[in-house]
């Protein structure tokens, strides 16, 4: 089959074509007539499958006729990250070259006031995170009433994220005569009884996620102590032709961390996750798109879905919490037939979650060998002794409190659902924190840190070194420290 037996219209074929695509993927093949019907859809398709344009494609030609009024957007498409949205963004602006449609992109930490133009222009697609569209809704900037197409993707991803409560309340303000298509990873009951909700007599369409691991990605594992991960990481760095590299961490201040040491170790390196500003992670992203930074260390929620070509290594810091992500991560390499690497970081510990990516993905990750191993083992011993001197001087402080050495192993002997909740749950509250943003001043809402923000460690990358724990309270700073003291009148 190809694209022009899905009954395209001409300028949605060139565009296809520019983009040189010659053959519909699966999930294109079965979604795309569904959608040209205008049936609803629920699909469960993972991200690289080519699912954006699986509903792009025929949007821009159910869009081609039709007018858009001010405020009034007649589609909508929503994703749980600001940097789907921005994907989305771009696939619509790619493949819609040549039809006149106008779109709008709401999504946190960008002006307000360009938005709100856009809008009051008129828009035909609107794509959007869930809580920067409620906060132009709050602010009467956007009416839903004359939504006729609506997009719920990455629902599962959603879900995780606490957007549901969102999602539903967005689909209230629209009218029930409308087309909905409803994309997942993973169809749970869960997710069913969601689509329910939303849908009307949907057509199924499903292309079945990956369960394997793209045979062009050469697969590795390394198992060491915890502490000789940053060393074990930078001996595979230097001895492996890496070009360019996603580094994956479970929790977000892992990322700041790791990040600090690779910039003191001279790699180039920039870093993805939800606490940075939208500017920052876009220009972040940029960079490493076009070469400038060579390793992105991220977040699972902030890279998924990220499409960055020709990346020659994938590195798993830590072995992730659920299997698919492993499959997730892994599958930013090696794409379209090129050679990928991914090689994975294990402890001990990591015993039940590579079980699980064995089970999923039907076969176990190989051992490799790193040159140099020894030298990583008197690193590792030489900062778990700094670490025992620089704790044992931290007890004698005599704060009595918490320091982030013991902070360390609090949160690492926590339980990993919790910790991922908090690694993902924290990407989530920044959407919802501009939806509460009282303020119009847009300067003022893209520049202003959120409150709820954790402060940025100052100094930690300025620390020698660098592979010590952070000694401190950090961020678990009791609420009465923080209590100003106020001066009692002298008599
Ligand atoms: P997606 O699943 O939408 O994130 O798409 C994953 C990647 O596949 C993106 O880089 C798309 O540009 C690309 N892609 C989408 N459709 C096709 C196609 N029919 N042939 C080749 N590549 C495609």
């Amino acid at each position: 089959m190809n694209f022009a037996d899905l009954g395209l219209s001409p300028e949605v074929l060139n565009a296809v074509e520019d983009s040189g695509y010659d053959t519909p993927t699966p999930i294109q093949e079965k979604a795309i007539p569904y959608v040209l019907m205008g049936r609803d859809v629920l699909g469960t398709a993972q991200t690289g499958t080519g699912k954006t344009a699986s509903f792009t494609l025929p949007m821009i030609d159910i869009l081609a006729s039709g007018q858009a009024k001010a405020r009034m957007p007649r589609s909508l498409i929503l994703e749980p990250t600001r940097e789907l949205a921005a994907q989305v963004a771009d696939n619509f602006e790619k493949y819609g070259k040549y039809s006149n449609l106008s779109m709008a992109l709401l999504i946190g930490g960008v002006s307000f006031s360009d938005q709100e133009a856009k809008l009051d222009k008129g828009v035909d697609v609107l794509i959007a995170t869930p809580g920067r569209l409620l906060d132009h809704f709050e602010r009467g900037k956007v009416l839903l009433n004359g939504v006729k197409t609506l997009v719920i993707d990455e629902a599962d991803r959603m879900m995780d994220m606490g957007f549901i409560p969102d999602v539903e309340r967005i689909v209230s303000l629209m009218p029930p005569l409308r087309q909905t298509l409803f994309f997942s990873a993973t169809m749970s009951k869960e997710m069913r009884k969601l689509a329910d909700k939303f849908l009307q007599n949907p057509k199924e369409v499903a292309v079945a996620p990956p369960t394997s691991t793209a045979a062009t990605v050469t697969q590795g594992m390394v198992t060491v102590g915890k502490m000789e991960k940053r060393p074990a990481l930078r001996k595979m760095l230097a001895h492996e032709d890496v070009k360019t590299a996603f580094i994956f961490c479970n929790r977000k201040k892992d990322v700041d961390i790791l990040l600090g040491s690779l910039i003191k170790h001279g790699f180039n390196a920039g870093a993805l996750h939800g606490d940075m500003s939208q500017s920052h992670r876009m220009e972040t992203l940029d960079k490493f798109k076009n070469g400038e930074i060579s390793l992105l260390v991220c977040s699972d929620v902030a890279a998924r879905g990220i499409d960055v070509n020709s990346v020659s290594h994938v590195f798993n810091f830590d072995v992730p919490f659920h299997a698919e992500d492993y499959i997730h991560r892994i599958g930013r390499t090696g794409r379209a037939g090129q050679e990928g690497h991914a090689y994975t970081l294990t402890t001990r510990s990591d015993d039940k979650f590579l079980d699980a990516i064995y089970k999923l993905i039907g076969r176990e990750i190989p051992p490799i060998k790193i040159d140099g191993m020894e030298d990583i083992a008197a690193e590792a011993a030489e900062i778990a002794e700094r670490e025992k001197r620089i704790s044992g001087k931290d007890k004698s402080a005599g704060r009595g409190g918490r320091g982030r050495s013991e902070r360390g192993g609090r949160s690492r002997s926590r339980a990993p659902k919790e910790a991922r909740e908090e690694a993902e749950v924290n990407e989530a509250p920044r959407e919802k924190e501009s939806a509460k943003a009282p303020s119009n001043d847009d300067v003022k809402s893209s520049k202003k840190p959120q409150k709820a923000a954790p402060k940025p460690r100052r100094g930690r990358h300025d620390r020698d070194d660098d592979d010590a724990p952070v000694v401190g309270l950090g961020e678990n700073v009791p609420a009465f420290f923080k209590i100003p003291f106020k001066k009692t009148a002298s008599k």
